[in-house]
């Protein structure tokens, strides 16, 4: 059984590829029947914003990751966030130095200056170590003096004496890494100046990934270098070395190169753009699933959210985001969806981004399913017209007279741009509603335009109005164009007879009033 954990921070930005390494975490924690946990890594206080936990919260649940054990609900292993677990960091600090495998340091933001620029200036690894290292040997008698001024210390973990080593371990998903022994004396203990008493992130990742018996460390590929360190700090506790996993990250492509998918630069990067639009959830799973393990993307998406990812097929190399193909699968998703389930996620939705569409659909919810189930229900290729929740309003808006307006804008301008003169167009809308209070077939519909449209002189079709336009106040697609545009408010809808029938007759001639005028 893999035990797994994410660790958020709490910076009041979730990126997208938390999710993505949650999946995995996730993913594979309940295909071995083990546990997988969330741990709050909040300690870095200068970067931690209020409601960031709320937000990651949201996020996470709007994906459907659900921790076994976290900070809300509890475990056998808590507390489950950084910041309370000071004593536990302290506890381990003490023992390390009692051991001689730490030591108390007192070195400056000068001092370390200077080191590294004569490090540099002579081509030596930069780095506080061996004889670099001002405290690493000091006197007992030295140590106590500064404390007892009130100095501010930091604790650091005396690196073995390897220099020169190399260091072999294995990753589920690179196999067997070799490097250079770490020879760094690395903080563990941040600052005495600062309250909580925090330990930095490698110190933090032993103790709590070995307390929270963490045996699968699935994290960003920026960890690598850093596991030489690791290893020597289990080591020095007396822990069980652990298994690790190093995902490569989530890329974006820009011109010609590749680079990180950025919260500087990419919206897409961020966990609330995907909320906003609106993206269906098992899409986007899909598409992530498929991005950590091709083999998944060759499958339909029901199957690929239920087969397993398998780390040791997960690339070395950080997959692209590619928003279109994302589109392009949330479309064929939503596809496969009934009015009923297109009608639910859209109100989930817009209960938080768009409280007016969700009040009116509440109050249309038949008139929604009508015009949901246009070329949609009961047609073999439905319409692939919704990538994402927001875009209900653009697409469907017209079919609701409250909203009617607002999505489409004034249709005087449209009709203008279709060039009939407006004595015309008024005649033609006229004649239609006459002969579409007869109607109810949409066959005799279309006969009917056409009837409509030769009575007024209108083209048979385009070729024949381009060869002398000066004969024609149009070609059949102008007289139909003008029902449409009356109807929807558009010059490209899905089947006009449909609409109608889903408007019904009464609300279908009210869209003809200031036509007919
Ligand atoms: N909080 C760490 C980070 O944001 C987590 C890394 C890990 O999973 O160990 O990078």
């Amino acid at each position: 059984a893999k035990v797994t954990r994410f660790g958020p921070s709490p910076t009041g930005f979730v990126h997208i590829g938390g999710i993505y390494v949650a999946t995995i975490d996730q993913d594979v924690a309940r295909r071995s029947e083990g546990r997988y946990l969330v741990r709050v890594e909040d300690t870095d206080q200068s970067r931690e914003v209020e409601g960031a936990l709320e937000q990651f919260e949201r996020g996470f649940a709007y994906f459907g990751l659900q921790a076994d054990e976290d900070a809300v609900r509890g475990g056998d292993y808590g507390p489950y966030r950084q910041s309370e677990r000071e004593q536990i960091y302290l506890t381990y600090v003490r023992h390390l130095l009692r051991e001689g495998r730490a030591y108390i340091d007192f070195a400056t933001k000068d001092e370390l200056a200077s080191i590294t620029a004569r490090q540099q200036a002579t081509k030596l690894p930069t780095g506080y170590y061996g004889s670099w290292a001002i405290w690493r040997d000091a006197d007992a008698a030295d140590v106590q003096a500064k404390l007892d001024a009130g100095e501010p210390w930091v604790v650091r973990f005396r690196a073995p004496d390897d220099t020169g080593q190399r260091v072999r371990f294995t990753d589920a998903i690179r196999g067997t890494i070799e490097a250079e022994a770490n020879r760094n004396d690395v903080v563990i203990l941040k600052s005495s100046d600062q309250s909580p008493r925090l330990p930095t992130y490698h110190f933090a990742h032993a103790v709590d990934d070995h307390l929270m018996r963490v045996n699968l460390v699935i994290r960003g590929d920026e960890w690598i270098s850093s596991v030489p360190t690791h290893q020597q700090l289990f080591e020095a506790l007396g822990f069980e070395p652990i298994q690790y996993a190093h995902i490569a990250p989530l890329m974006k492509q820009e011109g010609g190169s590749k680079r990180k998918l950025s919260k500087r630069k990419d919206p897409e990067a961020s966990v609330d753009f995907y909320l906003e639009a609106g993206y269906p959830v098992p899409a986007v799973l899909y598409y992530l699933r498929g991005l950590a393990n091709g083999r998944l993307a060759e499958m339909p998406l029901a199957e690929a959210l239920d087969a397993p990812i398998n780390l040791d097929e997960c690339g070395v190399a950080g997959p692209l985001v590619d928003l279109v193909k994302l589109d392009d699968l949330a479309a064929d998703y939503v596809a496969t969806l009934s009015g009923e389930e297109i009608l639910a996620s859209v109100l989930e939705w817009a209960e938080r981004f768009d409280p007016e569409l969700k009040a009116v659909l509440e109050s249309s919810r038949e008139l929604a399913l009508r015009a949901l189930s246009v070329e949609r229900e009961g047609v073999e290729n439905p319409r692939k017209d919704l990538k994402k929740w927001s875009e209900f309003r653009t697409v469907y808006g017209f079919f609701f007279p409250q909203l009617h307006q607002a999505a489409t804008g004034p249709d005087d301008e449209r009709i203008a741009a279709l060039g009939v003169a407006a004595d015309v167009v008024r005649a033609v809308a006229s004649d239609f509603v006459s002969a579409y209070r007869q109607l109810d077939d949409g066959q005799e519909w279309f006969q009917q335009i056409r009837e409509v449209a030769a009575k007024h002189g209108f083209a048979k079709n385009a070729k024949e109005f381009k060869k002398d336009p000066d004969a024609y106040p149009g070609s059949i697609r102008e007289a139909s164009q003008i029902i449409r545009i009356a109807i929807t408010g558009s010059t490209r809808s899905p089947d006009l007879h449909s609409i109608t029938q889903a408007l019904g007759a009464e609300e279908t001639l009210r869209r003809f009033g200031n036509l007919v005028g």
